[in-house]
């Protein structure tokens, strides 16, 4: 029997009123999530991609209930976290943690970092004051600082070692699952390997699981087990990060996949242009949202929404013709 996943999400949709006229009336909605459906497993990492705009934050800040959720369901270990109180919901914060794009913004510029990491074990109510101390300096050393950054400012450290202190902040109570939002995309390529080499040991010593949320395919790659694709507000294909860099199969992911640079320049890709801007998420195209920019694009895409198809355990892909699309690229 397969092990039960970690995180089932069902169905989840997001949508935001749009407020207009003199009394402010909802006149329509941004359809920021649609319908999305995927599973984290124990110990892996799921990456979530797509442009910006797509939906992607959204879902990480719905799993968490930072968004209340519209429609869908998000079972964590067998758990729906859309109907949870919020006592149970508080203590649930201990499982799941979230790091966020620019942590100088979540951490607290008027509290010292000891301070500022002490406070997960204040809420709940873990140990003596002595030992949160003690719990604070081996998590400072845990992420790659020294133990004496405990009674310096946020502000008096760069970038990627406040990425640290937020990363140091999301394990003190020792999650199972943490969502990464766009962790490393303000950060040097260099802070940011280093970042991701951080989370891919912590990973393995702690058995998290990540979902690691980003626009940039190449920063996915080297981090995902599994990687799933957004388009407006919708998963369009899900597959191993390694069969998705190989042998892509939506037309969107080719796009994406293709606008990245190959560093052996014996090897071609042909490069395809996404046309056209992302159509606005108030008014999503009919059928397939992606038509309006797909070079594959038929009457049928126009006219009828593709549902997604599940190919195997990982692979699931969204598109009336992926393969007629794949059997034309291989000729
Ligand atoms: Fe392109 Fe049609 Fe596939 Fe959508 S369903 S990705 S428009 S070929």
């Amino acid at each position: 029997m397969s092990e039960q996943p970690l995180l089932s999400v069902v169905n989840l949709t997001k949508h935001f009123p749009v407020r207009g006229g003199l009394f402010l009336r909802t006149v329509g909605h941004v359809h920021a999530v649609d319908d999305v459906s995927f599973e984290v497993r124990r110990g892996e990492t799921l990456g979530l991609v797509g442009e910006s705009g797509c939906g992607k934050s959204t879902v990480g800040k719905a799993l968490l209930r930072l968004y209340e959720a519209t429609a869908g369901a998000v079972f964590f270990e067998g758990e729906d976290i859309t109907q949870m109180n919020r006592k149970r919901l508080r203590a649930l914060r201990k499982d799941i943690q979230i790091i966020f794009q620019d942590p100088f913004e979540s951490l607290n510029a008027r509290h010292t970092v000891g301070k500022i990491l002490a406070e997960p074990f204040v809420i709940h109510k873990v140990g003596t004051p002595n030992e949160r101390q003690h719990r604070v300096e081996q998590l400072l050393e845990r992420v790659g600082l020294d133990a004496s950054a405990s009674n310096r400012f946020p502000h008096e450290f760069s970038g990627g070692q406040r990425q640290r202190i937020g990363i140091a902040r999301a394990i003190a109570l020792e999650p199972k699952l943490i969502v990464c939002d766009e962790a490393v995309s303000a950060l040097d390529v260099s802070v940011q390997s280093q970042v991701i080499n951080l989370l891919l040991d912590l990973q393995r010593e702690m058995n998290l699981a990540l979902i690691f949320i980003a626009h940039d395919l190449a920063v996915v790659k080297h981090i995902s087990d599994r990687i799933a694709v957004m388009y407006l507000g919708e998963i369009v294909e899900t597959e191993t990060a390694q069969e998705i860099y190989a042998a892509p199969k939506h037309p969107y992911t080719q796009a994406l996949l293709s606008a990245i640079p190959i560093p052996d320049p014996t090897i071609r890709r042909q490069r395809q242009i996404l046309s056209g801007d992302v159509p606005s998420p108030i008014t999503p195209p009919s059928g397939c949202r992606f038509h309006t920019r797909c070079s594959h694009a038929t009457a049928t895409c126009r006219n009828r929404k593709p549902t997604r198809e599940q190919i195997d355990a990982n692979t699931s892909i969204a598109c009336h013709h992926w393969e007629q699309i794949q059997a034309e690229q291989a000729a």
